[in-house]
């Protein structure tokens, strides 16, 4: 493992040792949990757990009942998640990408390198970055840590990242620094998200933060 400048181990230790685990998605929710990361895009994840709860009760969680539903009964299902009709198109896509790819096996497309997977995943409408790394660390355990606007947030605040880091560059930041283990940073991406919401909002709460010790003095209690 490479190790140059700033150390986000020492962030983790701090916010395990805070919060603990958070038990984010166990395996063997595949398709769930596909669902789950196209749809929580721009909402909270509470509006995404009522679309899925809904699409469970009528049945429709499973890759076979979802290519079958039509379009539009799928959107209302979905429409505590916010975009529901793009967000439907989107499931739609996903699904024939599954079909035309994988003859609808997320096995055989869990087979695929990571490499491999993300490049077609990025291909899929409706599928950027920060989705195809959630679908490859916490539906397939692929080794690939997900950054998110809470992420980028906070390693900005304290320094680690400059304010207008890209995706990839956040990416390789931590990639090249941490251990190379799917665990390992789906815990940590749950821990961020978990800071992020809790403390580090647009108007960051850093009294009660875990992390507000690793702010430098001249900035504690600073507005950002
Ligand atoms: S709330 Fe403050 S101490 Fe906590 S992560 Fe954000 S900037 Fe850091």
């Amino acid at each position: 493992m490479k190790n140059r400048g700033p150390d986000p181990r020492a962030i983790y230790r701090a916010l395990y040792k805070a919060f603990g685990p958070q038990h984010w998605w166990p395996g063997g929710v595949g398709i769930e949990m596909i669902v789950g990361a196209i749809l929580t895009q721009n909402t909270a994840w509470s509006n995404v757990e009522k679309a899925i709860a809904k699409l469970k009760k009528s049945g429709l969680l499973s890759v076979k009942r979802l290519r079958e539903v039509r379009t539009a009964r799928l959107a209302s299902l979905i429409r505590s998640s916010g975009y529901f009709n793009q967000k439907a198109i989107k499931l739609k896509a996903f699904l024939s990408f599954l079909d035309g790819e994988y003859g609808g096996s997320l096995e055989r497309m869990g087979r695929e390198t990571i490499r491999a997977l993300r490049e077609k995943l990025l291909s899929v409408h409706g599928i950027g970055p920060e989705t195809a790394d959630s679908i490859l660390l916490y539906a397939f355990e692929k080794r690939v840590f997900v950054v998110d606007a809470y992420t980028l947030r906070i390693f900005a605040r304290h320094g680690f990242l400059h304010s207008r880091a890209s995706y990839d560059e956040a990416q390789r930041f931590f990639m090249e620094r941490l251990p190379s283990r799917a665990r390992y940073y789906n815990e940590y991406h749950a821990l961020i998200v978990r800071t992020g919401k809790e403390y580090c909002r647009k108007k960051p709460r850093c009294g009660g933060c875990p992390l507000n010790r690793f702010l430098r003095r001249e900035i504690r209690g600073v507005k950002h």
